[in-house]
């Protein structure tokens, strides 16, 4: 590739495939704030060279097993409580129904998606799960998968903090797992922050499904929500931490990057999402931290402007849904 002249020596050495120090980043993050234009350009020119100006997105139906969660994260809209809507266990019918339906409009994936151990918590979740014969919601994942995969489509779940053990069951019947990272620093779990009543969370607990998927030689897509109260040196610290992953193991095939949009119910209604621009930064960032991975921004999060983040080095729009599991 021909070099290019930008404004910064640090992305040059991006471009001349030298590999960039989280410190370089904090430079390059400070540099691009009044014009962030260069950077968006330099991941432009990365997501070309290494994806061949492909976008891909995925065909697929989403099975939302249970809304019931263990846990409470301040942004979640996802999570239902006993009497809300879509807390009992979608049943084995309705996952073979959805599955055939899914399979004859040529779908190739199916998504699972539930809260965090909700038999942890919940009665309602527990005693189904007795009732049909299962220990654990993630006993019943791996159920569910083999319905879907008989069914013709590849599953793909994600359930949060899975052990070693269940992820080496699911991965008979799934050919990749998902588990969002979120963000690697701690501080989103102290007193008034987003994640102080979600143990889930805690990053090093993530890291440590991420490492055993990574010793399980399991595919994974993972990925951060940007703009719920950290720092960009944070987001930055992020990226390297899963960077640091995929550089043992090999193993990271996404990464999703969200952008926090506040809603009505949830005790973050009042906190603006970040920036546009803030986030098309993070998002030209990580291009470049890892310019040969595949980065998903969810359209349905940026809805009047999700074309412009081709602009950010993208090269997958990810399926019709999101989740903050
Ligand atoms: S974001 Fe996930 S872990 Fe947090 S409350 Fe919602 S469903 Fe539970």
């Amino acid at each position: 590739m021909s070099k290019i002249v930008l404004n910064s020596e640090l992305l040059n050495k991006v471009f001349e495939g030298k590999e960039i120090t989280s410190t370089d980043a904090y430079q390059i993050y400070q540099e691009s704030e009044n014009n962030p234009f260069e950077i968006y350009k330099a991941s432009q020119i990365l997501r070309n060279k290494n994806k061949r100006r492909i976008v891909t997105y995925s065909r697929k139906v989403f099975f939302n097993l249970i809304n019931l969660c263990r846990d409470t994260c301040s942004y979640c809209t996802y999570k239902s409580e006993p009497g809300e809507s879509k807390t009992s266990m979608m049943s084995k019918q309705d996952i073979s129904s959805l599955a055939s339906v899914g399979s004859k409009h040529k779908c190739t994936e199916a998504l699972f998606v539930t809260g965090e151990r909700p038999e942890q918590k919940y009665d309602e979740a527990r005693l189904w799960l007795k009732e049909n014969g299962f220990t654990s919601t993630a006993e019943y994942l791996v159920h569910a998968s083999e319905i879907a995969l008989n069914a013709g489509l590849f599953p793909h779940t994600n359930a949060g903090n899975l052990t070693k053990s269940e992820m080496s069951q699911l991965k008979k019947t799934n050919p990749s797992l998902g588990v969002m990272l979120e963000n690697s620093s701690e501080r989103l779990g102290e007193k008034g922050m987003p994640h102080e009543f979600a143990p889930s969370k805690n990053p090093r607990a993530r890291i440590h499904v991420l490492e055993n998927a990574g010793e399980l030689s399991i595919p994974m897509t993972t990925g951060l929500l940007i703009g719920i109260g950290e720092s960009p040196f944070e987001i930055i610290d992020s990226i390297f931490a899963i960077k640091s992953i995929h550089q043992k193991y090999g193993h990271i095939q996404e990464i999703i990057l969200q952008n926090f949009q506040p809603k009505q119910d949830t005790a973050m209604r009042d906190v603006s999402g970040p920036e546009e621009r803030y986030f098309k930064t993070m998002v030209a960032l990580t291009r470049l931290i890892m310019p040969e991975m595949n980065i998903q921004i969810p359209p349905n999060l940026s809805p009047n402007s999700y074309p412009d983040f081709l602009q950010t080095g993208i090269n997958d729009w990810g399926g019709d849904i999101s989740n903050n599991s």
